[in-house]
């Protein structure tokens, strides 16, 4: 039995006083939310405060990325190390976004991924197609390669605690939200590799949660599927009530 998983990703929003009165009001509005995890992912500069906020709650906090390093000269950069610290308990790792504007690659995906799994955080690693790919009918190929590259090295236990966000580009930040059917796809095929490459018993554990334009109205639907266990949440999670209703409706 996998418990739902939802993630807000606040990309670069709120400051860390808007981060704290947002924590505080969500640890309220999900009190009774028993049967889900929920987590944000604010800004490396409130993590503290909003890890502060969230304590004796059921909010977990995430990072939306870190450096596989433990410390050095690596200016503007963030260990695991530093985020346990800061009080995060997740990091994100290979968004769209880092990929295509930070030139994150499978490779340094997979370095951030073991080194949070090696500081006890868990990866949320996202993967997924673009819209040319899609569209030359190389999704699920995209799909094998990420998650081949990105999980390499992990151990079927590891794999089986960790989070895999499959997040079609196309579908972040557009209101294009992939269908059911495309969503139920991707899934089951992600799922049917982890079974292959890591066993059985990582296959069933794994959380597979789906990202890209989730909304209260569309998250039923997704949260149906019998592969998809959660969302990665962006814009609607920006405020308080729309992704406490996500949380409400995941259930
Ligand atoms: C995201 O940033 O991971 C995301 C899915 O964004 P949105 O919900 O805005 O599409």
């Amino acid at each position: 039995m996998r418990i739902p998983f939802i993630a807000a990703n606040w990309k670069m929003f709120k400051t860390v006083q808007e981060s704290v009165v947002f924590v505080k009001q969500l640890r309220s509005l999900v009190k009774d939310a028993s049967n889900v995890q929920v987590v944000v992912a604010p800004p490396f500069t409130a993590l503290h405060a909003a890890a502060e906020a969230a304590r004796n709650s059921q909010v977990g906090i995430a990072a939306q990325d870190v450096y596989w390093e433990r410390e050095g000269a690596f200016t503007g950069e963030i260990s695991p190390g530093m985020l346990k610290e800061a009080g995060a308990d997740y990091g994100i790792v290979g968004h769209s976004e880092r990929r295509r504007l930070f030139h994150d690659t499978d490779e340094t995906v997979n370095r951030k991924a073991l080194a949070l799994v090696a500081a006890e955080l868990t990866p949320i690693v996202c993967i997924g197609e673009t819209l040319e790919e899609r569209e030359r009918g190389e999704t699920l190929a995209v799909l094998d390669e990420q998650i081949k590259q990105g999980l390499d090295g992990l151990t079927g236990e590891q794999v089986a605690s960790i989070v895999v966000a499959y997040e079609p580009v196309w579908a972040i930040g557009t209101g294009r939200n992939a269908t059911p059917e495309q969503a139920g796809e991707a899934h089951a095929h992600i799922r049917a590799r982890l079974r292959q490459w890591f066993g059985g018993d990582a296959a069933e554990r794994c959380r597979i949660i789906y990202g890209g334009s989730v909304k209260p109205d569309n998250i039923g639907a997704f949260m149906a599927l019998p592969d998809v266990d959660g969302a990665l949440v962006g814009g609607a999670s920006l405020d308080v009530r729309t992704f406490a209703d996500i949380v409400a409706k995941s259930r």
